[in-house]
């Protein structure tokens, strides 16, 4: 679902009104860059291993064909499959084949944003099968029939009351009333989660990276729920993007050890497991078939462009938890299961410019979510592309042509130029009342400045321009 610039701020409206919502933001606010701030302190060589990183998804977009391909070798000498999907519709019909070719009927499936973005579950369903989220997040919300409001914890928005009340509702359980306690909460689902894991014909998961060197699925999770959900059922399908693909074992090391700074402000992640193929002769446990789906769905068509620098992205959230838009409104505001600086630059390339020209203008291009981006992605640059692109296909209306036209005369003429600013400067600091610490403020700006202080205020200039105090300095 994307939304429409006009749907894009009454959601966001909303969310600044859900107290809340707004509770669990100002928890991102404050705990997660805190966290990986100590995690990186702990690590005095992060900027480098930040820059080897980069190096890394850089070097690997660059001969990306050839890194799949050799994965699709490994994969096959280990007994797998791997299918090849250009869009997202083809990728849901390749898992459904698998699926209805393995006589499946009940699935189970750890969290990845590839099926959220394809919408696989909703795919599934519809083709007649029961599919099960096992990621604790994913469940919640997939009981609530909700959308992922943070790539990395999908449930953000939801309180314990509500978790409380969705259980109550969902789970065949009798007993007087919601729980209230949420360890016990979380028992409830533990013991619901097991039996679907015994009874499961088919485990889909996504997979954080592709190692071309051995033909691996490197999956990360902190809940142990991928592990079970690959391991258990007798078919396993990894659906993933085509960007995961890391050239050597070595690499994955160090693409791993700044994600989970970046993500958790941990050293690694709970569980990292690297799954090569079906089980093997003598093996006790594991699926008996194997299966890899890669989804293009527009990034190859992203490959060679200005918006290369985005297929390095590893998914950790540093730039939706560091991210003052995203932190005010929260993911669902965006429409797209990729919200903050990384979805406002991903969802134009997936959905295309007119749907989702409003999200690159959602920032204040502070440039927190380019320093904390461990792959060194310019957010902020592709951000202002995409505003650049936007621009230059949209008609220019005449009260635009008027403005630019006066700005580029008043340019051109600098007595004009000095006048209009000194008579606006005087204008403004009218227009002020005093604030803290001596500061006037502007709470209310005429005509069409009106919109900026609707929701802020203007800080005054101080009644002198630039060329009087400069010319004041000479004298
Ligand atoms: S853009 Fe960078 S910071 Fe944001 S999720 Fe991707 S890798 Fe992490």
């Amino acid at each position: 679902m994307e939304t429409t610039s006009r749907q894009f701020r009454q959601l966001s409206r909303h969310a600044l009104e859900q107290a809340t919502l707004q509770h669990s933001l100002d928890g991102v606010r404050e705990i997660m860059p805190r966290i990986r701030a100590a995690a990186l302190a702990e690590r005095g060589d992060f900027d480098a291993l930040c820059d080897r990183a980069r190096d890394i998804r850089e070097r690997t977009l660059r001969q990306l064909d050839s890194y799949l391909e050799a994965f699709e070798r490994r994969v096959q000498a280990a007994g797998g499959t791997v299918h090849w999907a250009a869009t997202g519709e083809e990728a849901c019909r390749i898992v459904a084949q698998i699926c209805r070719d393995a006589g499946a009927e009940r699935l189970i499936k750890s969290k990845s944003m590839v099926t959220e973005e394809i919408e696989l579950n909703a795919a599934l369903e519809r083709d007649g099968f029961t599919v099960t989220e096992t990621d604790l997040g994913e469940y919640i919300i997939q009981l609530r029939g909700e959308k992922p409001s943070h790539i990395l914890a999908p449930s953000l928005h939801v309180t314990l009351d509500e978790v409380a009340e969705t259980f109550h509702q969902h789970h065949d359980i009798e007993r007087s009333g919601p729980l209230t306690n949420a360890t016990e909460m979380l028992a409830e689902a533990r013991s619901i989660m097991r039996d679907k894991f015994l009874q499961a014909d088919v485990g889909i998961t996504g997979a954080n990276f592709l190692v071309a060197e051995t033909g691996a699925a490197v999956i990360v999770t902190n809940e142990g729920n991928a592990d079970l959900t690959a391991s258990l059922p007798d078919t396993h399908i990894v659906v993933t993007g085509i960007e995961k693909a890391v050239p050597t074992l070595d690499d994955v090391g160090v693409l791993l050890r700044v994600l989970a700074r970046s993500a958790i402000g941990e050293r690694l992640s709970n569980y990292t497991t690297f799954v090569h193929g079906p089980r093997r002769d003598g093996e006790a446990s594991g699926p008996a078939n194997y299966h890899v789906v890669l989804v293009d769905n527009g990034r190859s068509e992203m490959l060679g462009t200005e918006f290369q620098d985005m297929l390095r992205c590893i998914r950790c959230s540093a730039c939706l938890n560091h991210c003052p838009v995203y932190t005010a409104i929260g993911g669902h505001a965006y429409g797209s299961v990729y919200s903050g600086p990384m979805g406002a630059v991903l969802t134009p390339a997936f959905a295309g410019l007119p749907a989702a020209a409003h999200l690159p203008n959602a920032s204040t291009f502070c440039g927190r979510c380019e320093a904390v981006c461990p792959v060194r992605i310019p957010l902020p640059s592709l951000l202002r592309r995409w505003r650049q692109r936007e621009l230059n296909a949209r008609p220019v209306m005449d009260g635009q042509r008027f403005g630019l036209g006066l700005w580029r005369w008043l340019n051109h003429w600098p007595p004009a130029y000095s006048l209009a600013i000194r008579c606006a400067a005087r204008v403004l600091r009218r227009l002020s009342v005093p604030g803290r610490g001596g500061q006037r403020w502007i709470r209310r700006l005429p005509l069409l400045g009106a919109a900026w202080t609707d929701c802020r205020d203007l800080p005054a200039p101080p009644g002198r321009t630039f060329q009087d105090e400069w010319r004041r300095r000479r004298s």
